[in-house]
C-alpha cells in the first residue's frame, strides 16, 4: 500500500525496478529479535534471498548472523557487516577456493552435507594447519508439503546427509584433528506455511540427537535452518510473518541437551513482503478470448512464475477504473515468461504502473541478463522525501 508521494517518486523512474520499504524490512527485524530473543535464539539471514547491500547492512544492525551458500556470498557478507564468527556455509557442493575462503576468514561453522565434503574439508584445513566447525546437514525425512522443487529434506534428495551415514562419519570425526564436531544442522524445504511442519521436524530432531547421545556425542548446536513461509496472496493482511508463533514451536518441542544454542537460518520471511517489482505497461494486446498486459519486467526480474509457477500478486497503481481480466506477461522469448493467468486488474493501459508484490526474496536475488537484459536498479522507500 503506498501514498501518493511515494506513487509520484515511483512513477518518475525508469522501470522496471525493485523497490524496498525499509520501514517494514525494520519492523520484521524488531519482531525476529525480540521475539528470538525470549528464547535465546540466534538468526541466521539466508543471503541467498536477498544480497542487496542496504538490505544486508540493516539486517546485520539487528544482530542476525549471515547464512552463506557461497564463497562469493561469504564475501558479501563480511563487506556488510557481519561477523565472522556468525556467519554459517551450507550447500552440497563447496569448492576447494570457496572451503579455502571460508577457512582463511575464520567463519562460525561450515554445514557438511556429504562424506567426500567432509574429507575434502579436512584435507584442506589439515594443508593450513587449520580445525574446522562443522556441523552435519542431516536430511531429517520430514516432508514440507511444499512445492516439490522447494522441498530438501526428503530422503532421495541432493540435500543432507542420511542417517545410515551417521556411523562412517563418526569413525572420520574420531580420527581427525583437524575437524571439529560442534553442530546438527537441519533444513527441510521453504515457503513452509504449515507450522505443524517444523512441529514434526522438532519431534525428528529429538530422535537424532538420541541416536547421538547413545554414541556418547553431545553437540553445541542445533541449526533448524529456514523456511518459514509467507501470505502471498494477502500481503497488506500479513506484512510481517508469524515469528512469535514460529519460534515457540521450537521452544516447546525440541528437547534440547544442557547448554545447547539453537540457531535459525531465515531468508524469506525476513525480507520478502519489503519488496515490489515495479514496472510499466508496454501494450495491452488482445486475443482472442483473453488480454495480455504486456509488461517491461519479466522473468528477467522475477524468475519465480516460470521457475516454480509461482503466485505473486499484481496490482496496477495507475487505475481504480471497473475490474477486467488480464494474462500479465512479460518481454522475454519465452511462453513461461507470465507471471498470471486471468488477473482482475481496474482496466489497464499503456504506461500504467504495476506492482508485482513480495519480491524482496528471490527476485533481485535471481536477476539475470538472459536476453542481454540490463540487471534492474533497487529503490528504497527512506530515499524517499
Ligand atoms: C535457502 C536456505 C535457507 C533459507 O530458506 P528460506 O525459505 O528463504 O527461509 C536456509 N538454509 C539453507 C541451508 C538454505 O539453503
Amino acid at each position: 500500500m503506498i501514498n501518493s508521494s511515494t506513487y509520484n517518486y515511483l512513477n518518475s523512474q525508469e522501470t522496471p525496478f525493485y523497490y524496498y520499504d525499509m520501514e517494514l524490512l525494520e519492523k520484521s527485524l524488531i519482531s525476529i529479535k525480540n521475539e528470538a530473543a525470549l528464547y535465546n535464539f540466534q538468526v541466521h539471514y539466508a543471503i541467498k534471498a536477498n544480497a542487496n547491500p542496504r538490505i544486508l547492512s540493516l539486517i546485520q544492525s539487528y544482530g542476525l548472523g549471515a547464512d552463506c551458500v557461497s564463497g562469493n556470498e561469504i564475501k558479501r557478507s563480511i563487506e556488510n557487516g557481519f561477523p565472522t564468527n556468525k556467519i554459517v556455509f551450507a550447500g552440497v557442493g563447496k569448492s576447494d577456493k570457496e572451503i579455502e575462503l571460508a577457512l582463511d576468514t575464520n567463519i562460525f561453522c561450515f554445514n557438511c552435507e556429504s562424506i567426500p565434503e567432509i574429507e575434502v574439508i579436512e584435507e584442506i584445513a589439515k594443508s593450513k594447519n587449520k580445525v574446522a566447525n562443522i556441523a552435519l546437514r542431516i536430511n531429517p525425512n520430514v516432508n514440507a508439503n511444499t512445492h516439490h522443487y522447494i522441498t530438501t529434506g526428503i530422503a532421495e534428495n541432493k540435500f543432507g546427509i542420511n542417517p545410515w551415514e551417521f556411523e562412517e562419519i563418526i569413525g572420520i570425526l574420531k580420527a581427525s584433528k583437524n575437524l571439529n564436531l560442534i553442530g546438527l544442522h537441519f533444513h527441510i524445504g521453504s515457503q513452509i506455511v504449515d507450522l505443524s511442519v517444523f512441529k514434526s521436524l522438532c519431534i525428528r530432531i529429538n530422535e537424532i540427537q538420541d541416536w547421538f547421545q547413545s554414541h556418547q556425542i553431545i553437540v553445541e548446536h542445533i541449526n533448524v535452518g529456514g523456511g518459514l513461509g509467507i501470505n502471498y496472496h494477502q500481503p497488506d493482511e500479513e506484512p510481517i510473518p508469524d515469528f512469535k508463533n514460529y519460534f515457540a514451536i521450537f521452544n516447546e518441542f525440541l528437547n534440547l541437551k544442557a547448554n545447547q544454542k539453537v540457531h535459525f537460518e531465515l531468508g524469506r520471511s525476513v525480507v520478502c513482503q519489503c519488496g515490489s517489482l515495479i514496472s510499466r505497461v508496454l501494450y495491452v494486446k488482445k486475443g482472442i478470448n483473453t488480454k495480455f498486459a504486456i509488461l517491461d519486467a519479466g522473468m528477467t526480474e522475477l524468475l519465480r512464475p516460470a521457475l516454480y509457477q509461482a503466485f505473486h500478486k499484481i496490482e496496477n497503481l495507475s487505475s481504480n477504473k471497473a475490474l477486467e481480466n488480464y494474462d500479465v506477461v512479460g518481454p522475454i522469448c519465452e511462453s513461461s515468461d507470465c507471471f498470471g493467468k486471468a488477473v482482475s486488474l481496474p482496466e489497464t493501459k499503456r504506461n500504467d504502473l504495476i506492482s508485482i508484490r513480495s519480491t524482496g526474496a528471490y527476485g533481485e536475488a535471481m536477476a539475470s541478463e538472459y536476453n542481454l537484459r540490463t540487471i534492474a536498479k533497487s529503490f528504497f522507500s527512506n530515499d524517499i522525501k
